[in-house]
């Protein structure tokens, strides 16, 4: 097979940005122009809308069943409330992304019986692990939309202020009138909220793992290959959704039983081929490829190089403490994992927008757009102000960026004691409201999520990682501008401005002996019967972690008051901004991603990553032992060696590929995903899982802010590997009995 043939040429390096910007446009004005472009995450009720285009990709099927949530294939389809997954057995059995379990690897590891390592496998359903509270599955059964309910009558002459609160109270009725009949209901906005939308989605809580393969299989090639091609990776898991006996969604009950999906996908032994058409349905996370251009710029000259700097450090932080020591090495893995992932995410999305030019080709995006709002008289009287207000409020928000950050980071920080102790606190004073008037984050619909939470962290709480990691957070604190102080930081802590940097390391340190020592927020009992506690009974407990928490509060509310207020104008803006773009562009647009179920299509295809390279689109068995090494992350297990070796001594298999003569491990292909999608269904043609989607490539990351329509692919596993490594290497074959519909 000749995949080059096949593959589209690659502009001239001095027209690849401009090329970039032509063919979004393309995209946007969506004319019948062929384009190679895949591009678009689409609610999947706009597929009907994209018939011809399937069709000319060789789709013999009913585009409208991707429409139908509730029937098949988007009924086996669900989120995990961060990453996509689907029900491939009628028992509840769910796949999705090695990388996708991870919490619940950790969560059931020891340094004895570390899993995350050594991976697991339940050999009967009595064996299966509970991933722990917290963990979810939802399953999306309706879409509505909700526009008018949302923005319908709002009074143009609204402050800002007034109108956050006014959209906001209509999102908190429509949200208590939808989850009455007992789905969990979500009202997302589009399309820079110019159109709303409500989301039902049953919500299963008792979620276990099944069988995970060892990192060796699971994360092979660790960091080295993440976002990298080619690639080796069984990046597969199982979980198994239960639900008590009469069939209700209820918390981890040792009586409950396997959840019976109404639809679940057929798992093809046929994997995914070059040239085939797929699709990939799941839930990715964000994208801002229709914000104003100062938005982008301020992510890439502000937002990415501090991700950058700032990951690198508590990387080497977090690393040194793990090789000091065993248990903190298995609390902080979750956080060192994502904290490396968005790592070289952001280092390859800054790589696209300034070397590759996309940068330059969104300012020329948005030059156009204003071009086309000063050629007309009633253009400019629609839009003539928008982008001018728009970039108002970015520059407003820039002006205390990194000491809001920063304060965040310390009150908020996930996984740490203070973030306890905030939740803790607000807790307090949202819980006497009526629920009308709550914080959204604090209403009676999440309490039992903010218990577990608590209740969870305990398995991530480390009182070194907390001390060195506020100590990185509270030395920026030290250095920040006289314009961004935080007064209560300088007092307690004793900084000043024309502190040496020695001088400050000592007041922090001497900081952090008295407000580490001084709380009792490491003791889960502590804090899950502070929960049902009053401000003045918290204040009265002479905690310092509350203590401190409490001095910042008016700080962190002043900061939310001033987000509320930009978001209101944000909600008279942006629907206008969006309705300009969208006016110049006419036809379908996909909505940027928010985390809500998209289906995305494209075709198995290489790629020429650089002049005079091409990369096949598929991996294989042989690529794995050849960058096997006898060190984690290259390190296989075994188990695989043997199954490799009596594969190649004839050793029949029906996972092997014909042409490839192997089995096929990874493939490319066109489909257009970003964070979230990790999991998600790979979809053929027939709707029968070809395998899973689980990366993206370094090199075309920055398509999350503009679509690279030449260059841009995702990374899937291959379903034949998966069944392979079940049949020949974890010997899961009570698993692949149920998927294949023996048992
Ligand atoms: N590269 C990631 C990983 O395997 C997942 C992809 C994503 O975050 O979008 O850790």
């Amino acid at each position: 097979m000749n995949h080059q043939r096949s593959s589209p040429k690659r502009p001239m390096p001095s027209l690849r940005a401009a090329s970039a910007f032509i063919c979004v446009l393309c995209v946007l004005f969506a004319t019948a122009r062929p384009v190679t472009a895949d591009e678009g995450m689409w609610m999947p009720q706009q597929i009907p809308a994209l018939t011809s285009k399937l069709k000319s990709m060789g789709f013999a099927g009913d585009p409208s069943a991707f429409a139908d949530l509730t029937g098949d294939p988007m009924g086996a389809i669900v989120s995990l409330g961060g990453g996509s997954a689907s029900f491939v057995s009628p028992a509840g059995l769910i796949v999705t992304n090695h990388h996708c379990v991870q919490g619940a690897l950790q969560y059931n590891s020891t340094p004895d019986r570390n899993l995350m390592e050594q991976g697991f496998l339940a050999k009967t359903r009595a064996e299966e692990l509970w991933n722990g509270p917290g963990s979810r599955v939802f399953v999306t059964v309706s879409v509505r939309e909700v526009t008018a309910d949302i923005l319908g009558k709002l009074d143009p002459g609204l402050s800002d202020r007034a109108r956050f609160d006014a959209v906001e109270k209509r999102v908190k009725e429509l949200t208590a009138a939808g989850e009455q009949g007992g789905l969990r209901c979500t009202i997302a906005s589009f399309f820079e909220g110019m159109k709303w939308f409500e989301f039902g989605q049953m919500e299963i809580q008792d979620v276990r793992l099944v069988y995970a393969p060892p990192a060796g299989i699971g994360n092979f090639g660790g960091e080295v290959d993440n976002w990298q091609w080619p690639r080796h990776t069984g990046d597969f898991a199982f979980y198994r959704a239960y639900v008590s006996p009469a069939g209700k969604a209820v918390g981890y009950a040792k009586e409950n039983v396997p959840y019976k999906p109404k639809h679940w996908l057929r798992v093809s032994p046929k994997g995914a081929n070059p040239g085939d058409l797929v699709f990939v349905a799941g839930y990715p996370g964000r994208t801002a490829r229709l914000t104003p251009y100062s938005e982008v710029k301020q992510t890439v000259e502000w937002g990415l190089p501090r991700t950058v700097e700032r990951n690198t450090d508590q990387i080497a932080i977090l690393e040194k403490l793990s090789q000091e020591d065993k248990e903190t090495a298995i609390r902080v893995s979750t956080r060192l994992r994502g904290l490396n992932n968005s790592l070289t995410k952001s280092k390859g999305v800054l790589n696209g927008m300034i070397q590759g030019g996309l940068l330059a080709a969104r300012k020329a995006q948005e030059q156009s757009l204003l071009a086309w709002i000063d050629a007309n008289p009633k253009h400019k009287a629609d839009y003539g102000d928008v982008l001018p207000a728009l970039n108002a409020l970015i520059t407003d928000r820039a002006r205390t960026r990194e000491r809001d950050s920063l304060l965040a980071e310390i009150c908020g920080g996930k996984g740490s004691v203070m973030g306890a102790a905030q939740t803790v606190y607000r807790f307090s004073i949202e819980r006497p409201k009526s629920d009308a008037d709550r914080d959204p984050a604090f209403q009676q619909r999440n309490w039992s999520r903010i218990r577990e939470a608590q209740d969870r962290l305990q398995r991530s709480l480390d009182v070194k990682a907390d001390r060195v990691l506020m100590k990185y957070s509270l030395a920026a604190v030290a250095k920040l501008p006289a314009s961004q102080r935080i007064d209560i930081l300088d007092k307690e802590i004793g900084l000043s401005t024309e502190m040496s940097e020695a001088d400050a390391d000592k007041a922090i340190d001497a900081f952090l002996r008295k407000l580490l020592t001084g709380t009792q927020f490491y003791q889960k009992d502590v804090r899950l019967a502070c929960l049902d506690r009053s401000t003045a009974d918290l204040l009265a407990m002479n905690d310092t972690a509350i203590e401190l928490t409490a001095a910042l509060y008016p700080l962190a509310e002043e900061v939310r008051e001033k987000s509320k207020e930009r978001s209101g104008a944000g909600y008279r803006l942006g629907p206008r901004f969006a309705g300009a773009l969208l006016a110049q562009s006419g036809g379908l647009v996909a909505p940027d991603a928010n985390g809500t179920l998209r289906v995305t299509f494209g075709q198995v295809l290489g790629v020429a990553p650089r002049d005079g390279l091409w990369f096949l689109p598929q991996t294989t068995l042989q690529g794995v032992v050849e960058k096997a090494t006898s060190t984690s992350p290259f390190k296989m297990p075994e188990a695989q060696l043997s199954a490799i070796k009596a594969l190649r001594a004839g050793k029949m298999t029906p996972y092997l590929d014909p042409v490839l003569n192997d089995v096929p491990v990874n493939f490319l292909s066109t489909v257009d995903t970003t964070g979230g999608n990790s999991g998600s269904a790979t979809l053929n043609s027939k709707g029968e899982l070809v395998g899973l989607l689980f990366d993206g490539m370094f090199g075309t990351v920055a398509s999350d802010y503009l679509f690279d329509p030449v260059r841009t692919r995702s990374i899937h596993v291959d379903a034949r590997y998966l069944l392979w490594t079940m049949a020949e290497v974890d010997g899961a074959t009570n698993l692949l009995d149920e998927i294949e519909g023996r048992r």
